[in-house]
């Protein structure tokens, strides 16, 4: 036979781009338009209907960026026109807002509402459309239209004025282009859905398989059967010819694909929160109402917060969610608060994801998720497993880190071991996208990609629109009906992802293991973009830590009111604002300027609870006997003021800082540390009491380095290797000028300025400061930044060899080299790290906290003298244009504290202590701690009361060094037993640990986080 393959292909685009699609739909109707401007933000669909209407037509210009608008649509239905329908099987309103492309979640969306005000469903590009009900004789709809801008367009990362609503032009963004009823032919419709799915699997297939051959001829006896002039009539027919070819048995080694219906909805990102809360209607909308057209059609759905946007904004939504989550169709999955970035939420914040949503799924619809769902986040810390674990959760689901840019995964179904040994069964999707069509594409690269054929069978395919929501479509759902059991293809199933789970754990016992983080190896720039959004995390983690512990223990001493709700809601806006593109700093400028106000507000709130519980406590402060003292909530002693208690701490008189001024710059000596501040800011010397130099010599430590930052792709995210090749050394001054503090401290204080001929130069004031007595050195950077495209890294290069350095992470520390001996070394060339940072040879190191930066690198050099400099670098502020043109302007503070002869629990002590300083209160009473840890390395990290309402206290402890660590937990107050619990506070089956009414034991593996509930 002659080869025409190309030829017959091109045939068949043509005539279903030509005649098939444009067959689906027929006889349109015109409808009767009218609109109604909402002034700005959304208001519910029973105030917009009071408002008068003005009446429009197709073609209309509408839609300023973010405004809303409410079309109301009338016609009158005729009934031969509705006879017709009934044969061809149905009519529907077609909506064209003027999309300007295909993807659906990136431009205007709409939501469909009968006239009493329930919804019907929504409108987006690909999804267009609105059911009629021909079993009346009028149609009636209202339809709230969101002119929500494609912020991004091509990804060009222009700066985009579409960020705010303010900045954004106020020209018409979009044009009605249609809006008319019309009669859906449903057998057209199927043929074109047999057509997509044999098209997509012909494609993939080998040229050289008779099966691809077999499904060609279909093709081409399909064409010469379907008529140009009556594609309705004929299409029938066609559809026999395929269905010789569509009914054929997949082989009996076919890849299995569990295929669940999915959304992803970006919490926020190129659209603002209030946006998501609309887009979470629209979207889950959709779901059920093809969960009520497709019995099998099963969506996995994640993130609490979702759920109470719609609880709070849409009930009659929420309502329905609960009656498919009873019939099993809907599938809440995850069990978190959002879909959070896993890089930097402290421990008890990541912890406190799962357990803000696993209490919502539980006590809504008794849904105990079983697997972590995290297809998107940028990374994955290796402190997840436990936790995980912890929350009573078995599997994890990622998918991210197919974008590797250089080393690729090698697993796709694993077990992934984290830093206390922690072992959970892991998914990595091998079709490489959560966003799936169900394409023959995808399904093919679905079983090619999958690495570990020949010993398991099977991987799990989340299809539906997402990022910008949308979410499945009656097209995938018939995609997978055709791919349940068809020759060539991977047998697909619909289900939830805890089937699969369980099957592929089941058939896979000995799963390869991967231990440790799981690094993604792009978007790198995210542990520093937007500080604003990352300090107000860092700092109401520490302030919620704090008000829990004077709450909990006002609540036990002095039978003070415990604040669990203002403590709940505190909780769950720090959780939200956790989400994968605002805490990175990825979204556009209205989401992190409100991020920065929330924050803000929690701020005030914690603040507030814990002056009012600590009042509580310590008496009032106008009585005769009131002193100062001070409140200590972190784990470790401070001064004579004992962990976790309000203690008087005098200060000691014979300590002090002296001051000279050296050959190389200003001398500061507290006699347990000794500092030389050359002329230009750097420190020259650093030692501690036992002498050692902790700087490299012939370098100066804190030094001030700004770089070019210009990614390829992805400006807020990236962060490319290539911004080290060039950089400015930044030199600063200071006039020799040493300020003194009331407490005896002295502070040498410079600056550098940069551009100083612009209007708006970037100022620095560094201010180093040492206190009397004291071992450790502050500084204290003062930014008033106006760059852009540009980072700026702070260095020390310490004397000190070591192949690794410890980075904190939740409730532990990674270690990760210093050299780039493999691609997977050289590719972690910006990682992240929490509240310290530890090098250190086996019995000396470096210690340095810091109070907001999670972005450090670290390299190595061998001297001349033949001693090794390991330089970290922070990386303190950027300023990419792409997606908020302004991110990171304007004045900022950032602090660091250093330590030579530090070891790793000085590391982890000054990290906590640099989050929560001594508070000075006022008082007539000084406080005990309610609980205290016998071992310095089990920290007590958590004090609150129960979720519950019991009264119970909860404490949560950690092994904080990596070490095996037996401690006593002493309770000082009357309890009368002790349970030892998961993350949601329910009893483990382990034994009992042993008590005698007053402390226990508890022995902790490395990094082993436990909970302890006391009984009351
Ligand atoms: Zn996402």
């Amino acid at each position: 036979m002659h080869n025409d393959h190309a030829l017959v292909e091109a045939r068949l685009d043509r005539f279903v781009r030509d005649h098939v699609h444009p067959a689906v739909y027929r006889d349109p109707r015109s409808v009767t338009v009218s609109a109604w401007q909402v002034p700005r933000e959304p208001v519910p669909f029973a105030e917009a209907v009071q408002n008068p209407f003005e009446p429009v037509a197709v073609g209309w210009r509408w839609g300023r960026a973010w405004s809303t608008v409410w079309l109301h649509v009338l016609a009158d239905l005729d009934p031969d026109w509705v006879a017709a329908a009934r044969r061809a099987g149905g009519a529907e309103l077609l909506v064209d807002f003027g999309y300007n492309r295909s993807r659906s979640g990136f431009q205007a969306e709409g939501l469909g509402y009968r006239p009493d005000g329930t919804v019907l469903k929504s409108i987006a590009p690909l999804n267009s459309w609105l059911p009629v009900d021909l079993d009346s004789d009028r149609f009636e709809v209202y339809i709230e239209a969101a002119a929500n801008p494609d912020v991004a367009g091509d990804y060009t990362f222009e700066p985009t004025p579409y960020g705010q609503w303010d900045t954004a032009p106020d020209e018409p963004l979009y044009s009605l282009a249609q809006l008319e009823l019309a009669i859906r032919d449903l057998e057209v419709w199927e043929l074109a859905q047999d057509i997509w799915t044999l098209r997509g699997l012909m494609r993939e297939l080998p040229e050289g398989s008779s099966r691809r051959h077999n499904i060609l001829r279909a093709f081409e006896d399909c064409l010469d059967l379907v008529d140009p002039d009556d594609v309705s009539g004929s299409a029938a027919a066609a559809r026999r010819r395929l269905d010789a070819v569509l009914s054929q048995p997949a082989a009996a080694s076919a890849h299995s694909i569990l295929a669940t219906g999915h959304a992803h909805i970006d919490s926020a990102w190129l659209w603002p929160l209030r946006e998501t809360v609309r887009k979470c209607a629209r979207t889950f909308t959709n779901a059920m109402s093809l969960m009520d057209d497709y019995p099998e059609f099963v969506f996995s759905c994640s993130s609490a917060q979702q759920y109470a946007w719609m609880k709070e904004h849409h009930p009659q939504v929420f309502a329905r969610i609960a009656e498919k989550v009873a019939a099993g169709q809907w599938v809440p999955v995850g069990g978190m608060w959002v879909e959070s970035d896993t890089n930097m939420p402290g421990g008890e914040a990541m912890a406190r994801q799962f357990i803000a949503g696993k209490t919502f799924f539980l006590s809504e619809f008794g849904v105990d998720c079983r697997e972590a769902w995290l297809p998107d986040s940028f990374g994955y810390s290796a402190a997840l497993p436990q936790i995980v674990a912890e929350a009573g959760e078995q599997f994890f689901l990622t998918q991210k880190i197919s974008w590797n840019q250089i080393n690729r995964m090698p697993h796709h179904t694993f077990t992934w071991e984290g830093i206390d040994g922690t072992r959970i069964f892991t998914h990595f999707p091998p079709v490489d996208t959560y966003i799936s069509e169900l394409s023959g594409a995808e399904l093919a690269h679905a079983e090619r990609n999958f690495s570990e054929k020949g010993r398991a069978s099977m991987s799990l395919v989340p299809f539906g629109w997402g990022d910008g929501g949308g979410g499945p479509t009656r097209e995938m759902v018939a995609a997978a009906a055709r791919t349940a059991d068809l020759d060539g293809s991977p047998r697909v199933t619909i289900g939830s992802p805890a089937e699969f789970f369980e099957a592929a754990h089941a058939e896979y016992p000995g799963a390869p293991v991967w231990r440790g983080e799981m690094y993604l190896e792009l978007h790198r720039g995210v542990f520093t973009s937007q500080l604003r959004t990352k300090q107000g995390n860092r700092r109401n983690e520490a302030l919620l830590r704090e008000a829990e512990l004077w709450a909990t223990t006002a609540a036990v001493r002095a039978g003070a009111e415990y604040p669990r709700e203002a403590l709940r809601d505190a909780w769950h806006t720090v959780l939200l604002l956790q989400f994968h593109d605002i805490l990175p700093g990825s979204s556009i400028a209205w989401v992190h300027r409100e991020a920065e106000e929330r924050h803000a507000t929690v701020t005030d709130t914690l603040n507030a609870t814990i002056e009012r519980s600590i009042r509580a406590l310590v008496g009032p402060s106008d009585a005769p006997d009131a002193r100062p003292l001070r409140a200590n909530a972190v784990a470790s002693a401070r001064g004579e003021v004992a962990a976790l208690a309000i203690g008087h701490d005098p200060a000691d008189q014979s300590a002090t800082v002296t001051v000279d001024e050296g050959e190389d710059g200003v001398v500061l000596d507290s006699a347990s540390l000794r500092v030389v501040i050359g002329r230009d800011g750097r420190l020259r010397s650093l030692r501690g009491r036992d002498g050692r130099e902790a700087i490299a010599p012939g370098h100066g430590a804190a030094a001030l380095r700004l770089h070019r930052d210009l990614p390829n792709l992805w400006d807020a995210w990236d962060l490319d290797e290539h911004y080290r090749r060039t950089v400015t050394e930044l030199a600063a001054e200071h006039d020799g000028r040493v300020e003194r503090g009331d407490d005896g401290s002295a502070t040498v204080v410079s600056r550098a300025t940069i551009g100083a001929s612009r209007a708006t130069p970037t100022v620095i004031e560094q201010r180093v400061t040492l206190r009397p007595g004291s071992s450790e050195l502050d500084l204290e950077y003062r930014i008033d930044w106006h760059e852009t495209e540009k980072i700026l890294k702070l260095a020390f290069p310490l004397d000190v060899h070591a192949d690794d350095v410890a980075a904190e992470t939740q409730f532990g520390h990674v270690r990760r080299p210093t050299h780039t001996n493999t691609s997977w070394d050289a590719a972690r060339f910006e990682a992240c790290q929490h509240r310290f940072l530890h090098v250190a040879e086996p019995d000396w190191g470096v210690a340095i906290a810091n109070d907001s930066t999670y972005g450090y690198d670290v390299d190595r050099t061998t001297r001349a003298d033949g001693g090794t400099t390991t330089t970290v670098r922070f990386s303190l502020l950027r300023a990419p244009r792409f997606p908020d043109p302004d991110s990171d302007q304007g004045m900022h503070v950032l602090r660091f504290r250093i330590r030579p002869a530090a070891s790793i629990g000085d590391a982890v002590r000054m990290g906590q202590a640099l989050a929560t300083p001594l508070r000075s209160v006022v008082g007539t009473h000084a406080v005990e701690p309610l609980v205290s840890s016998s071992h310095d390395a089990v920290l007590i990290d958590t004090v609150k009361l129960a979720e519950d309402g019991s009264g119970d206290v909860i404490v949560r402890l950690y092994e904080s060094q990596g070490k095996r660590a037996s401690t006593e937990l002493t309770a000082a107050f009357s309890h009368r037993a002790l349970v030892l619990t998961d993350l949601l506070e329910r009893p483990r089956s382990d034994a009992e640990p042993s008590a005698d009414g007053v402390s226990v034991s508890l022995t902790f593996r490395p990094f082993q986080l436990r909970t302890v509930r006391f009984v009351r």
